[in-house]
This record gives C-alpha cells, structure tokens and sequence, in this order.
C-alpha cells in the first residue's frame, strides 16, 4: 500500500492552490476544475440536452425566485403596517406599558399572510379607535383585530355616521 502524500501545488487552470497526491502525480488542476472540464466536454458532446437542463433549471431558478420575493414582500408590508402603526399611537401617546410589540408585531404578520392566501385585503384595525369623538382606544394587541378590508370600512363608516 502506498501513502497518499501531499504536496502543495496550484491548479494550472484556476491558479488556486490544491493539494496534489504523489500517486496521482500527472493530475495539474484540482478537482473542482476537473469536474468542470467534464462538464464542458459533456456539453460539447450533447448540446440539445445540455439546452434542454439550461433551460428547465432557469424556470426553476425563476419559480423560486418569485416565491422568495413574495415572501420577502409579505414580511415587509407587515413590518411597515406595524412601524406605520407605532408611530401613530407614539404621536398620540396611545400605547400603554403593557402593549406587547411581539403580539403587535404578529398581528400585522398574519394579516399580511391572510391577504395572500385569501387573495383579499385584511387590516389590523384598533377597536377602540385611536382616535374618535366618543372614545380613545390604546394600541395594544388587546385592541387589535383582524377584518377584511369590507368589514374595516363598514366599521369607519359607521363610526363616522354615529359617534
Ligand atoms: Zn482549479
């Protein structure tokens, strides 16, 4: 049995060091090189199907990059309803000491997923309103529902008809 022995060497095609064994001694590029010029020659050899699994890879690069940006975009519209949120109730200094903003925060998550899924609109609405003529509401998630978008006009417009 022979020892694998390593020497320190560069790849001849990418230039970066590999370790070379002495007995694969004519071996000059590393394994990540190796694998690609088989690759390259395979493609050379079978350029139909090499265009065909181009293809159907970059739909599937295409698919996933469309549900990551939806993702991404459903944490962020949420994210931005509850600082819209913060910030209203701080200027009002409507948001008492034991608000939850974790709570808070989720409610606005799942509103924003319920709209996704649902394909409607659903609003985190403060039930007591934080402002109104007759009473002021706290923003605190026991404050917080969820409705539809309907359902959250239906509610303002009542407000505003009888106080
Ligand atoms: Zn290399």
């Amino acid at each position: 049995m022979r020892l694998a022995v390593p020497l320190d060497c560069n790849c001849s095609d990418c230039k970066k060091p590999f370790l070379r064994y002495r007995n694969r001694g004519s071996m000059t590029i590393c394994t990540p090189c190796q694998r690609a010029a088989r690759v390259r020659a395979w493609k050379a050899a079978h350029p139909e199907r090499a265009r065909a699994i181009n293809a159907k890879s970059r739909e599937a690069n295409r698919d996933n990059d469309r549900a990551s940006k939806r993702k991404w975009q459903i944490a962020n519209r949420a994210i931005e309803a509850a600082k819209q949120a913060k910030r209203r109730a701080a200027k009002l200094q409507a948001t008492p000491q034991w608000a939850d903003e974790g709570v808070t925060k989720s409610l606005y998550q799942l509103a924003r997923i319920y709209t996704d899924a649902f394909n409607e609109e659903f609003h985190v609405d403060h039930i007591f309103p934080l402002q109104s003529d007759t009473v002021c509401g706290l923003h605190w998630h026991g404050n917080l529902q969820i409705l539809t978008g309907t359902e959250n006009r239906m509610k303002s417009n009542r407000t505003e008809g009888n106080p």
